[in-house]
């Protein structure tokens, strides 16, 4: 098998390149941005992700950088009871990894760049933006444009679109990309907080308050506190500072006490592609599957696309039908996102709106070990990641 192409250097394309690499396969990585995207999105790592960084290598420079969250929380908003608290190591019989671990994905980005750059296999362009695909039974021809305007046109044997949520490759192919967005718009907030964690000592790394109206979202980072809130709109202009300190006042979170590092307002989406294969071109990642953030669930499932390709691959190079392959590839992975992601995903959603219909049931997580078991399997991914492997020959 001669090099395969991958379109994007997010997350998800960088984890493809280096699993492949890995296997012993060569790989081109085209970004069209000069450097990784340092906007602040995923920051929650489950436990099966864990342990893929910990199969390829890089568990221990993930662990070093990132902050170990072992509890999550849910709270009552208003009147900021502590509902109930989860320990994660209840899934200690399930993984090698019964916690999570929060930090930046643009650190992870980092982490899976420097281990791809240091094979010989790959070769990474950054300002490469690929313009025009066009494949056949033999090959995959790009067309791409640098910054300063030379045209190229180079072909594949393979080629990986990971080139996000506007992919252009899913574009080009004529795959239409269907779901919902929400008419709702969420503002996430990083916040260098010194009186939060006064006014709630034992906050956990994950901590939702629940609430029909005003609900909020916290996740503890290593250097940051990030929160999420719903908004009724999306014009940036008005979210000065003074606006979230009286947001936060009001909603009863803290009076004051904090640094506001960033803030951006964005809308959620529940996206998917209607196929994750077409011929030799195969879709991951957020160019395959868009989930609303609540969870921590899509860079996950992005890496988790990534590491069935790699086995794919490989049992293509060793003589395998591609075909085949990338068919069980997209059908498993396609069940999961539908199946288990989105329900999961959405499911979060609901718990953290719905605080009448929610409350009881989370608090019975206290007083049942099985169930408190259950609910952490499905929200640690554990489960979806489980299923990907069922009734499938696989090289773990
Ligand atoms: C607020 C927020 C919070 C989130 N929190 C979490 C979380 O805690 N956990 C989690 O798992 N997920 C989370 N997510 C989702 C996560 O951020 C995405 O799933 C992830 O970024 C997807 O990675 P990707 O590599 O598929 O796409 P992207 O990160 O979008 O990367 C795609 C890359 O492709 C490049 N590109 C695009 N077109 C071309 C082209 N034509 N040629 C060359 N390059 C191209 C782009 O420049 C970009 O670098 C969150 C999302 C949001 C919005």
């Amino acid at each position: 098998m001669n090099t395969i192409a991958i379109v994007g250097g997010g997350p998800i394309g960088l984890a493809l390149g280096v699993g492949l690499v890995r296997k012993g396969l060569k790989v081109e990585l085209l970004e069209k941005r000069s450097s990784i995207s340092t906007f602040p999105k995923a920051s929650t790592i489950h436990p099966p992700t864990l342990e893929i960084l910990d199969e390829w290598g890089l568990f221990e420079k993930a662990k070093k950088i990132g902050r170990v969250v072992d509890r999550i929380q849910y709270w009552n908003r208003k009147t900021e009871e502590l509902i109930v608290e989860l320990q994660l190591n209840l899934l200690r019989d399930y993984t090698k990894f019964p916690y999570r671990l929060h930090f930046d994905q643009q650190f992870l980005s980092q982490i899976f760049l420097e281990a791809l750059q240091k094979s010989p296999l790959a070769t990474v362009k950054f300002e490469t933006e690929v313009v025009d695909v066009h494949h056949d039974s033999h090959s995959v021809t790009l067309t791409t444009k640098e910054t300063d305007g030379k045209i190229t046109q180079q072909s594949f044997d393979y080629l990986v679109a990971a080139d996000g949520i506007s992919s252009s490759v899913r574009e080009k192919l004529g795959i239409s990309f269907t779901g919902h967005t929400n008419p709702a718009y969420h503002l996430l907030m990083g916040l260098k907080e010194y009186e939060i964690s006064n006014r709630f000592p034992n906050l956990a790394g994950v901590a939702m308050f629940l609430d029909n109206d005003e609900w909020v979202d916290m996740i503890t980072n290593p250097d940051m506190l990030k929160v999420i809130i719903p908004i009724s709109h999306d014009r940036t202009e008005e979210i000065t500072n003074e606006f979230i300190r009286n947001k936060m006042t009001e909603i009863g979170i803290v009076k004051d006490g904090f640094d506001i590092y960033y803030k951006t307002i964005y809308k959620t989406h529940q996206l998917v592609a209607d196929r994750m294969n077409d011929g030799r071109v195969v879709l991951i990642g957020d160019a395959a599957h868009v989930n609303i953030e609540f969870g921590g669930m899509g860079m996950n499932s992005g890496i988790h696309d990534a590491y069935l390709l790699v086995d794919k691959f490989e049992r293509i190079k060793q003589g395998g039908d591609a075909e085949q392959h990338f068919k069980q590839f997209a059908e498993r992975r396609m069940k999961i996102n539908k199946e288990v992601v989105q329900r999961d995903t959405i499911k979060n959603t609901q718990l953290i709106k719905d605080i009448d219909t929610h409350e009881k049931q989370l608090r019975q997580l206290a007083d049942n070990e099985a169930l408190a078991k259950k609910h952490l399997l499905r929200t640690s991914m554990i489960e979806g990641f489980n299923m990907m492997f069922e009734d499938m020959n696989f090289n773990r």
